[in-house]
């Protein structure tokens, strides 16, 4: 008999001809934008279309929104209002943390300290600081992932004037030991930066308890806008400006401001943190439900990352013996998105350099798949998913009849 899981899909894509129903596992690459986030966004394309710079109500309208938006992020992670400042997205606040700091304690020295497994907007600027002069020491991780508190420490160096390490990684979800982290750069009186896209409004975050200097976040990785994120910058850490010109976000990001993306990003974190603890247990129990229906019905895989440490909604898995890229092409003819390690490296022909860190064979990471959850995803949809990952894995190891 044949089985009709067409009920369980999503007909969330409508539009597109080409794939008509969806399971939308890639979430950590983007999310799908709350109807609730769209909604609070519209009136600032229609009629409220006031520069927030401007004296009259229409404008002042316009900055109380962005200004109760930046109340709300402060609210949110333990800050305040004016240590919180509106970006376009995580890339960006990651350079400018990263840039911002090479340039203004460039005179106290020239080391920083970050991990190997860092996205490449850290990386990549690590890079480019690299080439003008700085020295940087990019930290091992461990078989889950896990940065090494000790080499840390041992990393410290007089002229050591930035470390950042990200809060949980976006290919295999491991979360690092942030607090400890912060206690260390505190101890040593050194800033600390966390790229905390993936992890913000998926587990708590306390900026002063966990004695965070600086963090990146981006709205479109918790169902907000894309285009639009923040950079938090602890108010006796001065920040060079990144773009130079009128007077918005305190004289450091000049240009008119993104006003519904800021308000859909406003809407967002609303929206996040009032579900937070809600929408971590359940996203969890399905992400375990999950790791374990693919450990126990496919053979010749592995779980990457730590198995408990890890966000509520990564599943990151290496099959042996087929190229990842592969599998997605698969998944995609049967209306699943999954991602074959991150999104920016996809087409790349190198294997991705987060799960090299962590030991794995170059041969094993090529059959890398993230699977990455939404609270909206269901049990069926899952047992869906797992049973065309088997099958398809199946026919790319010439096992199939
Ligand atoms: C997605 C992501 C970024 C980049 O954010 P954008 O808003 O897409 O520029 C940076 N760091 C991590 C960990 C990410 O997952």
């Amino acid at each position: 008999m044949k089985e009709d899981w067409n009920h369980l899909i999503n007909r969330n894509d409508n539009d597109n001809p080409v794939v008509p129903r969806l399971i939308y596992l890639d979430n950590a690459a983007t999310t799908p934008t709350s109807p609730e986030v769209i909604e609070a966004m519209l009136p600032f394309y229609e009629n409220r279309y006031g520069n927030p710079s401007a004296t009259y109500d229409l404008g002042q309208k316009s900055k109380n929104a962005i200004e109760e938006v930046r109340e709300l992020i402060a609210d949110a992670i333990g800050a305040m209002p004016r240590e919180i400042y509106f970006t376009a997205g995580g890339s960006e606040s990651d350079n400018w943390a990263l840039r911002g700091v090479a340039e203004g304690l460039g005179f106290r020295g020239n080391h920083i300290i970050t991990s190997k497994i860092e996205h490449h907007a850290i990386l990549r600027t690590c890079e480019y600081l690299e080439q003008n002069g700085y020295d940087i020491t990019y930290l091992d991780v461990d078989e889950w992932g896990m940065v090494s508190l000790e080499q840390l420490r041992r990393s410290i160096r007089p002229d050591t004037i930035l470390i950042s390490v990200m809060a949980a990684n976006n290919e295999m979800g491991t979360i690092q030991p942030i607090t400890r982290i912060g206690a260390i750069a505190r101890h040593y009186g050194i800033p600390f930066h966390t790229d905390a896209v993936q992890a913000f409004a998926q587990i708590p975050i306390q900026v002063k308890l966990q004695n965070i200097d600086m963090l990146s976040a981006s709205a479109h990785k918790f169902r907000g806008p894309k285009g639009v994120g923040f950079l938090y910058v602890r108010e006796n850490k001065r920040i060079p400006p990144l773009i130079h010109g009128g007077g918005q976000e305190r004289h450091v990001r000049a240009g008119t401001e993104n006003v519904p993306g800021i308000v859909g990003m406003g809407k967002a974190v609303e929206l996040a943190m009032k579900s937070l603890q809600q929408r971590m247990t359940k996203e969890s129990s399905l992400r375990d439900y999950l790791i374990n229906q693919i450990l126990n019905t496919i053979p010749d895989c592995r779980l990457n990352g730590s198995r408990n440490n890890r966000l509520p909604n990564n599943a990151d898995f290496c099959f042996a013996g087929i190229e990842g890229g592969n599998l997605l092409v698969m998944l995609d003819a049967d209306g699943i998105c999954a991602s074959a390690g991150s999104a920016c490296s996809s087409g790349d022909a190198k294997p991705s350099h987060v799960l090299t860190a962590m030991g794995i064979p170059e041969e094993l990471c090529r059959g890398a798949i993230r699977l990455t959850l939404n609270e909206t995803i269901t049990k069926e949809q899952i047992d869906f998913t797992v049973k065309k990952m088997a099958e398809n894995i199946s026919i790319l190891r010439g096992e199939a009849s």
